[in-house]
C-alpha cells in the first residue's frame, strides 16, 4: 500500500467483488483500475462512495460511470500499448487516465469546458505514460486532427452511432460506444475493416446523453 493511499483496501475489494467476480478478465484493465486512485476524480464529499458499486454524479450534472461499466467498456475496446485512442466525453478524466496507462496516446474531448479543466488539472499531478491531448468541444464529430485511431471509447450515448466516429477509425479499428435512447442503451463494438463495419452488441447500459451536431441536438426527452 502506497503511503497516504487511505482507501487502498475498498480499491481491492471493488476490483475483487465488482470486476474479476463479473468476469472481467483483461489482466492490464485490472491493474489499471488496481492502481489508480478513484476517489481523486469524484466530488470531494463523496470520496467515501468511490469505490460503490454504482455511477456517481459529478459536477454540471454529469456523472462518472459505474466500475464495472468502464471496465467493461475497457475490455471491449482490446486496448493495446501501442494504441492512439479518441475518447467521447472526458467527464472527470477517470477513465482518460485509465486509458493513458492502457494506449500509447490518448485524444480526449469534452463538451463543457468546466469538467474539462478540472479533468486537465487532476490528469497534469498524475502523471501518466500515455500521451494526453485534451480538446473543448463537439466530440460527436470526432477529433479529425488526429485521426485516424485505433480505438475510439465514447462515455456518452447516442441515438444513433455518429459517422465521423466511424470515419475518423483506423483500419482493423473499434468503436465503443452506448447507442439507444435517453434512459436505455445497448453497449456497441463496431469493428472497421477497410470499408467494411462490423457492429456487435453487448446488453444494456444507461450512460448520459452525447450532445452535438452529430448524435443529440440537444437533452433529449425524459419519458
Ligand atoms: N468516463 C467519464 C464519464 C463521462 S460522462 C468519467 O469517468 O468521468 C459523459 C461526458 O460526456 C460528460 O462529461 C458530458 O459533458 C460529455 N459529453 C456529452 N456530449 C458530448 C460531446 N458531443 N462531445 C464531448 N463530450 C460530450
Amino acid at each position: 500500500m502506497k503511503p497516504g493511499d487511505a482507501r487502498a483496501a475498498d480499491r481491492r475489494r471493488m476490483v475483487d467483488e465488482q470486476l474479476v467476480h463479473r468476469g472481467i478478465r483483461d489482466a492490464r484493465v485490472l491493474a489499471a483500475m488496481s492502481g489508480l486512485a478513484r476517489e481523486m476524480f469524484v466530488p470531494a464529499a463523496l470520496a467515501a462512495l468511490a469505490y460503490d458499486d454504482r455511477a456517481l454524479p459529478v459536477a454540471q450534472g454529469q456523472t462518472i460511470s459505474q466500475p464495472w461499466m468502464v471496465a467493461r467498456m475497457l475490455e471491449l475496446a482490446e486496448l493495446e500499448p501501442v494504441h492512439r485512442v479518441l475518447e467521447i466525453g472526458t467527464g472527470t478524466g477517470y477513465q482518460t487516465a485509465l486509458l493513458a496507462l492502457l494506449a500509447a496516446e490518448v485524444c480526449s474531448v469534452e463538451r463543457l469546458p468546466a469538467l474539462a479543466s478540472a479533468a486537465a488539472r487532476r490528469l497534469e499531478t498524475l502523471g501518466l505514460p500515455g500521451r494526453l491531448r485534451l480538446h473543448v468541444g463537439d466530440g460527436s464529430l470526432g477529433w479529425r486532427e488526429f485521426a485516424p485511431y485505433a480505438r475510439v471509447v465514447a462515455a456518452a450515448a447516442a441515438p444513433v452511432v455518429p459517422r465521423a466516429l466511424l470515419d475518423q477509425l483506423a483500419d482493423g479499428g473499434l468503436l465503443v460506444i452506448p447507442v439507444g435512447g435517453a434512459e436505455l442503451q445497448r453497449l456497441e463494438v463496431w469493428r472497421r475493416t477497410g470499408t467494411r463495419f462490423d457492429r456487435a452488441a453487448y446488453g444494456d447500459c444507461s450512460f448520459v446523453p452525447m450532445i452535438g451536431s452529430g448524435a443529440w441536438a440537444e437533452e433529449p426527452p425524459h419519458n
